[in-house]
């Protein structure tokens, strides 16, 4: 039995209650939680936007120790540190066979088969296949990753969504080259990675934008070259002084990319309209299914852009998670900038709110170790 922060409807508010978890099955492990980012992927999973089956917990950018293997598990073992992959890839599918594994057609099996009870039996599904707002876990052997070695684990658990995603959208997705302008649009824990992606990539300039003009010094601490605010309103005319704000900034023409950290039809919009002609526009938030982006017919023949999905940063866990750790250890990558709260699993309401106003980067839910 565990304390865990379960859905049990979408748009309904997590309540911290305590679960049972089975025992690990066959290529499963049970992972002991230190640290749990909240990602804005929770907070669209219990409005509904992303879909979960319910009752469920969420939580899935972590990591912490592992406490029991099932059988048939010979990667990981009792007492190893490690990041979860809420996307583990099966490596044998279309995808998988064409070294895309962030596309995998198995990742997110998981989460669609029940791993836990509540206390009168109903079932309860892992959010996202990894469940991580919980005290402990059961996830499949493959959705963990060793975590790197002289990594506090409560950083380690960024690399597992936020970090892996937002320097990927720059570094894989995009492929950004040295020496190319990069805006940033959404500042949270994805986009100030993102800003730090584009820097690791040595990209010039590389402009931030966001709604909250007091990201202006958490950016800049990214690595920012500029701090843009970004209105509240998107109307034309505000709009159009931003693209001028960017042009101006780019010798006229509009960045080589501009990546969407938002998900919202009208930032969207607003980051098609700084990309230069034949650049590249990043779409890496989750919007919603009725919010649709339009173009005119004209303007994509005219300005050759193109638009670009972003799933998991492009990225491979297994791969990519000890790239990023060996750049936090040289400090060429700054984990510890993104986080703005530590607060325990009852807290975790607030720290929806906090994410739903966008005042907060990231807060990190930190399990008691005892
Ligand atoms: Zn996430
Ligand atoms: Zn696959």
């Amino acid at each position: 039995v565990v304390r865990a922060a379960v859905l049990s409807a979408a748009g309904a508010p997590v309540r911290i209650t305590d679960v049972t978890l089975a025992a690990p099955g066959p290529a499963q492990v049970r992972v002991r939680l230190a640290a749990a980012g909240v990602c804005h992927s929770d907070l669209s999973a219990a409005d509904g936007t992303l879909a979960q089956p319910v009752p469920a917990v969420l939580g899935h950018e972590a990591a912490g120790v592992v406490t029991e293997v099932g059988a048939d598990v010979d990667t990981v073992r009792v007492g190893d540190p490690v990041v979860l992959n809420w996307a583990p890839a099966c490596r044998r599918c279309w995808f998988c066979s064409r070294g895309e594994p962030h596309l995998c057609e198995h990742a997110l099996d998981a989460m669609a088969a029940p791993y836990a009870t509540l206390s009168d039996g109903t079932p309860v599904y892992p959010g996202l296949g990894t469940a991580a707002f919980a005290a402990e876990t059961v996830v499949s052997a493959a959705a963990v990753v060793p975590a790197p070695a002289g990594l506090p684990l409560e950083l380690a658990a960024l690399l597992g969504c936020a970090v892996l995603t937002g320097v990927g959208a720059v570094t894989r997705t995009a492929g950004v080259r040295p020496g190319e302008s990069v805006a940033v649009l959404g500042l949270g824990g994805v986009g100030l990675s993102a800003v730090q992606g584009a820097r690791l990539a040595g990209a010039s300039p590389v402009v931030a934008l966001d709604r909250v003009a007091g990201k202006e010094d958490l950016a800049r601490r990214a690595g920012a070259d500029a701090f843009v605010l970004l209105p509240d309103d998107p109307s034309s005319d505000q709009t159009r002084a931003v693209a001028g704000e960017i042009r101006r900034l780019t010798a006229g023409r509009g960045v080589d990319c501009a990546v969407e950290c938002i998900g919202s039809a009208s930032t969207i919009r607003t980051a098609w309209s700084l990309t230069r002609r034949g650049g590249q526009c990043v779409v890496v938030g989750i919007g919603r299914r009725d919010d649709l982006v339009s173009f005119g017919a004209l303007e994509l023949f005219h300005f050759a852009r193109s638009l670009v999905g972003c799933v998991y940063g492009s990225a491979d866990p297994a791969r990519d998670i000890p790239l990023l750790a060996e750049w936090a250890r040289t400090g060429e990558l700054q984990l510890d900038l993104l986080v703005t709260d530590r607060i325990g699993l009852d807290d975790l309401p607030a720290a929806f709110d906090r994410l739903r106003s966008g005042i907060a980067a990231r807060s990190l839910v930190l399990f008691d170790q005892g």
